[in-house]
């Protein structure tokens, strides 16, 4: 089949490796004139295990092409996918100027039936505002062509994109014809083989499903935060009730770990979204703000324990960071806690050393050089001359550090450790002052 994919970012790109990967023709398009020519010379512009070698082999196969024009694009495919960026405008709600402007583009350059597919996450009612924009595109243009609107969330995670897209849990398609229905289950055919994974439901309730989705597990987060908050006030560990009620199998252990906050290019525009389309409804969703409240003050939890260790005063001193990316697995920093912990340590007049295993280049883009910040290349190095050590993304690689290097190079033995990943117990025996999420301190 010959798709085209609007937008080549972390979802579109992966859409379309993964399409090509099982046989289909596919064009990406992108605005991005740097993206495109990168991404024809096999440079992949996002760390994303596996993808590399994915485009690379399709690209060579010819089944996977890449354009900046959007005309080629609309000429392209039957199905046209959307999947650009709809970032929170000033007041929370989805920005969709991305969406409806691939729609003009889509009713300016169709000359036949088009399946406009929208796997941008968007609020509840977009697909009738493409429908309205192609419709009126083409009214301009004078001419009647057929066309559907379907939507299409993804559900794929940053990290583990390629999995999650080949062996998806579920496909959801929101439509309004059993034709496209028909049409899109055979599209999804190849990754829907070993039992029925394809949930077609009408339009508007797939637009909500993907909020819900990540509202459901951004509450989950901040809730269990919540417990960390009021079990470091009352004496207990927040690990042990984190075993205690992940074994119920109602509850799960999944999402249920106490941290610095979620962050990422979703959990936080989407909640808000969700909570500005309530609102525009006539709703106020009390559990959508309080999941954001809670998630704000807790991506500054640590620092608020830095500043409490620390006397107060937090000027002049030199923080190690480990982690910048928002989860493991990406160099993707939107959102991410290591910025608002980053910055409020700025502003409280402390500098910062910090190591990811990816988002280092990521981190020099968003900050440029600075004297208050290094970027190092190994995490030992960012230890040397610190005065504490914050872990702020839980990579595999933080999980076993040599705590001797650690003990002698920070200037006094201090963890704040947002992620939980050590033992505190063990770190009480290394003589270490170590803090972590709703676990009492041991010294
Ligand atoms: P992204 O910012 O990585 O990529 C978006 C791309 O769209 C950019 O390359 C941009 O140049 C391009 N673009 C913008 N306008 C365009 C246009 N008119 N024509 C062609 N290309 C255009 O975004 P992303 O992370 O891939 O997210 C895309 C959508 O998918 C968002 O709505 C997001 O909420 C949703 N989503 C993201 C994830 C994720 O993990 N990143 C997961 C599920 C859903």
């Amino acid at each position: 089949m010959k798709i085209t994919i609007f937008g080549s970012g972390y979802v579109g790109l992966v859409t379309g490796a993964c399409f090509a990967e099982v046989g289909n023709d596919v064009l990406c398009v992108d605005i991005d004139e740097e993206k495109i020519s990168r991404l024809k010379k096999g440079e992949i512009p996002i760390y994303e295990p596996g993808l590399e070698d994915m485009v690379i082999e399709n690209s060579r196969e010819g089944r996977l092409k890449f354009t900046s024009d959007v005309a080629e694009g609309v000429a392209y495919g039957l199905f046209q996918f959307i999947a650009v960026g709809t970032p929170p405008d000033e007041d929370g709600s989805a920005d969709l100027r991305h969406v409806l402007s691939v729609a003009e583009s889509i009713g300016r350059h169709m000359d036949d039936y088009r399946i406009i597919i929208d796997k941008s996450t968007v609020p509840v009612g977009t697909a009738d505002l493409v429908r309205d924009k192609v419709l009126s595109v083409l009214a301009e243009r004078n001419v009647s062509i057929d066309f559907d609107v379907v939507s299409n969330p993804e559900f794929l995670k940053e990290g583990d994109a390629i999995n999650d897209f080949m062996k998806p849990e579920r496909i959801v398609v929101g439509v309004d014809n059993p034709r496209t229905k028909e049409l899109l289950r055979t599209l999804y055919g190849p990754f829907n083989r070993s039992h029925e994974r394809f949930i077609a439901m009408d339009i508007r309730s797939a637009e909500l499903t993907k909020y819900a989705a990540n509202a459901m597990l951004a509450t989950k987060i901040s809730f269990m935060n919540e417990i960390a908050n009021i079990a470091e006030r009352v004496g207990a560990d927040v690990e042990a009730v984190r075993r205690g009620i992940g074994s119920d199998s109602r509850i799960g252990f999944p999402f249920i770990y106490p941290g610095v906050g979620y962050g990422g290019s979703c959990f936080p525009k989407d909640v808000q979204a969700l909570e500005r389309t309530a609102r525009k409804f006539g709703y106020d969703s009390r559990i959508l703000q309080a999941v954001e409240a809670v998630n704000h003050d807790q991506k500054l939890s640590l620092v608020d324990k830095m500043r409490d260790h620390f006397k107060g005063d937090l000027k002049g001193k030199t923080i190690a960071i480990w982690g910048l990316a928002f989860k493991p697995n990406t160099d993707d920093m939107r959102e991410a806690p290591s910025r608002e912990i980053i910055e409020a340590l700025w502003s409280e007049g402390a500098k910062v050393r910090a190591y990811d295993p990816v988002a280092i280049d990521e981190a020099r883009r968003i900050y440029g050089e600075r004297d208050d910040l290094e970027l190092l290349e190994h995490p030992d190095e960012t230890l040397k001359g610190a005065d504490a050590l914050a872990v702020v993304t839980e990579w595999m690689v933080f999980r076993s550090p040599d705590f001797d290097v650690m003990k002698s190079e920070l200037t006094s033995p201090v963890i704040f450790d947002g992620r939980n990943i050590y033992n505190p117990d063990m770190m009480e025996q290394l003589g270490f002052t170590y803090y972590s999420i709703g676990r009492l301190p041991r010294c």
